[in-house]
């Protein structure tokens, strides 16, 4: 594996690469590897021929009373990790290299971008959507790879190629979770003892969701108050939201048909957590 620190030199190895018709498959990432990381590692490599994973924490996708400066940062076990897997470079840009001046410039993220996470995180998807964007243009992968975890971050980057024409095929990896069904996250190193035994009432309250729909419930406000009674029951989490909304268009339903996605944020102690289910109803 390759770590390249410079634009210049990931532009270099990455021509010679496609000049030989290599089909190259892209991970942008904020590092602390886990496993769900590895998994979208991994299945780039199975489909590609280079697999590029960048680690950069974009600070412009983080609010100013947000976790920037201590975000969980260790570079050599994630160097190791991604060499483990079989990653052909690991992209890892100073700031000063993704951001030498001030941008005058971003990707707007649109209405999708202020729904949901984006209500309480004002200017995280258009940090995302510009970092992401500016990536694609330095990369120019065959395919791009997401992970559900980040439901709505999935869903804003695949409007923002469709409505931009950004020639990649964006891949979507399901949530990897840990044993007790927590969604694994790089801010879960943040809890402590008592909130991890907390943070799985989460999914399990998804799962409870799924269940009740499966049996027939339909009106969003009964399996949103259920939700909320199970994680509440369990924890002394605080929820941010719990939304069930249409999965293409992000629009409130007031009956889950079609291609549903129920999302929750809430916070363990000072931990933002979220964790998502997709619900089909014909
Ligand atoms: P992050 O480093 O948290 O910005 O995540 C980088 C990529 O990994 C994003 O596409 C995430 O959605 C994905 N990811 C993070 N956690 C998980 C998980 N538990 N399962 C699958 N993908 C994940």
């Amino acid at each position: 594996m390759r770590m390249i620190r410079t634009i210049k030199q990931l532009r270099r190895a990455l021509a010679t690469s496609r000049s030989k018709g290599k089909k190259i498959g892209f991970v942008p990432t904020m590092g602390y590897f886990h496993a769900g990381h590895i998994s979208l590692m991994k299945a780039s490599i199975k489909d590609n021929d280079v697999t590029v994973v960048s680690l950069f924490v974009n600070p412009i996708q983080f609010g100013p009373d947000e976790d920037l400066a201590k975000y969980p940062r260790d570079l050599k076990r994630d160097s190791r990790a991604a060499q483990a897997a079989g990653v052909d470079i690991l992209f890892v840009p100073s700031v000063d290299q993704m951001y030498p001046q001030p941008l005058l410039t971003y990707v707007d993220a649109g209405r999708m971008g202020d729904l949901l996470c984006g209500a309480t995180r004002p200017g995280h998807f258009r940090g995302v959507v510009t970092i992401v964007s500016k990536l694609l243009n330095i990369v120019h992968p065959n395919a791009l790879y997401l992970g559900q975890k980040d439901a709505q971050q999935v869903e804003v980057i695949k409007k923002m190629v469709r409505d931009l024409n950004f020639p990649v095929c964006v891949k979507v990896c399901p949530t990897t979770r840990e044993r007790d069904g927590l969604a694994m996250s790089s801010r879960n190193s943040y809890l402590s003892p008592t909130e991890r035994a907390q943070a799985p009432a989460i999914y399990k309250a998804l799962c409870h969701a799924r269940k009740m729909i499966a049996d027939g419930e339909r009106d969003a406000a009964k399996i949103n108050s259920q939700i909320k009674k199970l994680i509440s029951d369990g924890t002394n989490a605080s929820i941010v939201y719990i939304s069930c909304v249409g999965l293409d268009d992000f629009c409130i339903t007031r009956r889950i048909k079609g291609d549903a996605l129920i999302a929750v944020a809430a916070r363990i102690g000072s931990t933002r957590l979220i964790d998502n289910i997709v619900v089909k109803v014909k």
